[in-house]
Formats: structure tokens, C-alpha cells, sequence
């Protein structure tokens, strides 16, 4: 057994699923590509919300407004005091929990074993149910709104944008039949009445382009929140698995082997432009399709995990540590490219991504060379 445990979190977990080479990159600190506005409101919201005091508050918000390029310092700071204003408004409206910590990093060492699982949880206590029994309750913070909700309001604005695509594929394939219709009247007659033909032939054919011209753009916005939905379907169970992740630590490190109360807060807001269309959006899907699902909160959700779901979770993420280790030990690991590369923290060091981005651009100038990755000051250990 090595002296010094090889650690992971979910994190390390979930980019090793979805890309070999983003673990290793992960793993060995190679640096980042500039993060997004979002990601960098997103843990300066985590950070200064988990500290009562302002000044301290205040110096986090400075340094995370540094990290972003000069023309989004002004936005994200405004951003960031919104979301922590959120965060702290949450806290106060929350059941009461008992000796609540905050960004709290924790540590299990596996038994028997050199493997050892991290994690960080925003908030974890003690909730009490109506029968004052205690339970343990982990929350995650997240910006933006509630995944479930947004999978609730894409799902109707899909069935109305696939019924209105539906609509106008039937009306080009009319116009289609009656071009049809006349190119064939016209090829069997000639002289003036064939000239009276294709006259209402070429009326119909601009009537046939303007019509596929609709049709298409319809399935572009069918295609779109296709795509969004698809998204929020993700970023839902990620939520999920995180705190999953949380609570199966955490079940280890309390020794607590009973059911724990998970919950996921979002900081985004509905504006009240939006509000206004969602009641439009349900109104227009309750006249086609009838009543819609309920409305999730927009603000979070909750779910329970139990131990024995955990021990069979565990199992799983065990298994996938040795290939892990050997990735880390040889520098060496498979890229997988796609659409998830665009959310990668280290696209722009990744040659497999740069010569995916030449190939999709028509050039395939740029060798599939994989580089070892160059490591940074330090190595990951947790
Ligand atoms: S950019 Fe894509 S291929 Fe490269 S490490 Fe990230 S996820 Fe993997």
C-alpha cells in the first residue's frame, strides 16, 4: 500500500467519464483555459457565501472580479453581489439545521485500501423532522435556475415548436404536390394554355421556397431546444450525482448508516419578463396538449439518499480507480472530443481538441498528435 492515498472526487469521477484526457489534465494541474463568466460568479458566490463577515466578503468578490478578462469586470461583480444576496435569502428562509459547516472539505479512506474519496459540500448539518428526530442534510449551491424546472418549460415550448414544424411540413408538402401537379399538366399541353401553366407553376414554386424556408427554420428551433433540453437533462443529473457523491462520503466519514436529506439551491432568478411568458407558454401548451405537468420550484429541488444505494455506488466508482491511476502514472489517456469539449477547462491546451476544431473546419492540416501534458507547479492531490 502506498504511503500517500490516491485521492478522488466526483469531480475527477465525472471527467473521467466523459474524457480520459480531461482527468489527467485535471489531475495533474495543467493550466486552464480563461474560465467562463458564469464559472467564475458561480465560485465567488460559493466562497463569500460560506463567510458572515463583509470586509472578507468583500476581498473574495475582489479577487474572483481579477480573474476575469478587464471588459466583464463590471458585470460579474454585480452578478457575484446578486448571487451571494440570493444565497444568503435562501439561508434565511431554510429549515433550521443543527451545527451547520460551510465548504467543508472531507476526506474517507477507503478500509483495506490506498484509495481515498474528497469532497467539499457547501452546507451540511443536522436537519430535524416534525418528530424532532435528527437527519443528516447536505446542500449544493448552484447559479443559474433549478435544471428540473427549465426540463419542465422546454418540454412544452418542444411540443408547440414540433406541432407548429409539423403544421408547416403539411403545407410545403401541398404546395410540393400541386407543383407536382402542374409540372406535369404543363409538359402534356402547349401553347397559350401552357404558358397559363407555368405562370402558376412559377407563382407556386416562389409559394413552395418560401414555405421550405419556414419549414426549416421551424426545425432549427425544434433541433435548438432539442439540444436544450437535452442539456438540462444533463446538468439535472449532475446535480444529483454531486450530492449523491456528498452524502456517500459523508455516510463514511460520520459513520451515519441511515437515509440523508440532499438538497440542490439555485441562485438564478425568474424575471418577471419571463414569468409572463411561462404563463403564456402554459396557457398556449394547456390549449393543445392540456393540462401541464406541476411546476417545479425554479429555486431547487430535494431527494433522499439511502446507504444501500451508496454501498452499490460505490462498487462502481472503486472499479473505475485503477485505469484512473494508471492514466495518472503513465501521463498518458484516450481524448474523447465533442460538444462537451466546449465546456472543458482545457480546451485551449488539448491538441485533440484543436485538431477535432481543424477537421470540423474542413482542414486536416493539424496532425492528431496527443502531447504528453505539461504538468503545472503542482500536482493535483485532492
Ligand atoms: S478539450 Fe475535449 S478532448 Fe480535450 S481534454 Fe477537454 S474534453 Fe477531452
Amino acid at each position: 500500500m502506498s504511503k500517500k492515498p490516491f485521492s478522488v472526487s466526483e469531480s475527477d469521477f465525472a471527467a473521467w467519464l466523459v474524457c480520459h484526457l480531461r482527468y489527467l489534465y485535471r489531475s495533474i494541474g495543467v493550466k486552464k483555459s480563461q474560465p467562463s463568466l458564469h464559472k467564475v460568479v458561480g465560485d465567488a458566490t460559493h466562497e463569500a457565501a460560506a463567510e458572515e463577515d463583509a470586509t472578507v466578503r468583500e476581498a473574495i468578490v475582489a479577487k474572483h472580479v481579477e480573474r476575469l478578462p478587464e471588459e466583464q469586470r463590471a458585470e460579474g461583480k454585480v452578478m457575484m453581489e446578486a448571487q451571494i444576496k440570493r444565497a444568503d435569502k435562501h439561508e434565511e428562509d431554510e429549515e433550521p439545521v443543527i451545527g451547520q459547516e460551510k465548504e467543508k472539505l472531507e476526506r474517507w479512506r477507503v478500509p483495506g485500501t490506498d484509495r481515498e474519496f474528497v469532497m467539499k459540500s457547501d452546507k451540511i448539518g443536522w436537519g430535524v423532522d416534525d418528530l424532532n428526530r435528527q437527519h443528516l442534510r447536505i446542500t449544493d449551491m448552484k447559479s443559474g435556475l433549478n435544471p428540473d424546472w427549465l426540463i419542465w418549460k422546454t418540454k412544452m415550448e418542444l411540443s408547440i415548436a414540433r406541432m407548429n414544424l409539423a403544421r408547416l411540413e403539411k403545407n410545403r408538402n401541398a404546395v410540393a404536390s400541386r407543383v407536382s401537379l402542374l409540372e406535369e399538366e404543363a409538359a402534356k399541353h402547349s401553347g397559350s394554355q401552357k404558358v397559363a401553366l407555368e405562370k402558376k407553376l412559377s407563382y407556386q414554386l416562389d409559394v413552395l421556397d418560401k414555405e421550405s424556408a419556414k419549414t426549416e427554420e421551424a426545425l432549427i428551433v425544434v433541433k435548438k431546444l432539442a439540444a436544450k433540453l437535452s442539456r438540462s437533462i444533463r446538468k439535472f443529473e449532475r446535480v444529483r450525482t454531486q450530492l449523491f457523491f456528498f452524502a456517500m462520503v459523508a455516510e463514511q466519514t460520520r459513520d451515519y448508516h441511515h437515509a440523508s436529506q440532499l438538497v440542490a439551491q439555485f441562485l438564478g432568478e425568474v424575471t418577471r419578463e419571463e414569468r409572463a411568458n411561462v404563463e403564456q407558454l402554459k396557457k398556449d401548451y394547456q390549449k393543445h396538449f392540456g393540462e401541464p405537468q406541476r411546476e417545479p420550484n425554479p429555486n431547487g429541488f430535494e431527494f433522499w439518499y439511502q446507504p444501500e444505494m451508496g454501498a452499490e455506488a460505490l462498487e462502481r466508482y472503486l472499479e473505475q480507480i485503477p485505469a484512473m491511476e494508471e492514466a495518472r502514472e503513465k501521463r498518458d489517456a484516450e481524448a474523447t472530443t465533442g460538444k462537451h469539449c466546449f465546456d472543458c477547462d482545457y480546451r485551449d491546451s488539448c491538441p485533440a481538441f484543436q485538431a477535432w476544431q481543424a477537421a470540423r473546419n474542413g482542414s486536416n492540416l493539424i496532425a492528431l498528435t496527443v502531447k504528453k501534458p505539461e504538468a503545472g507547479k503542482q500536482e493535483k492531490t485532492a
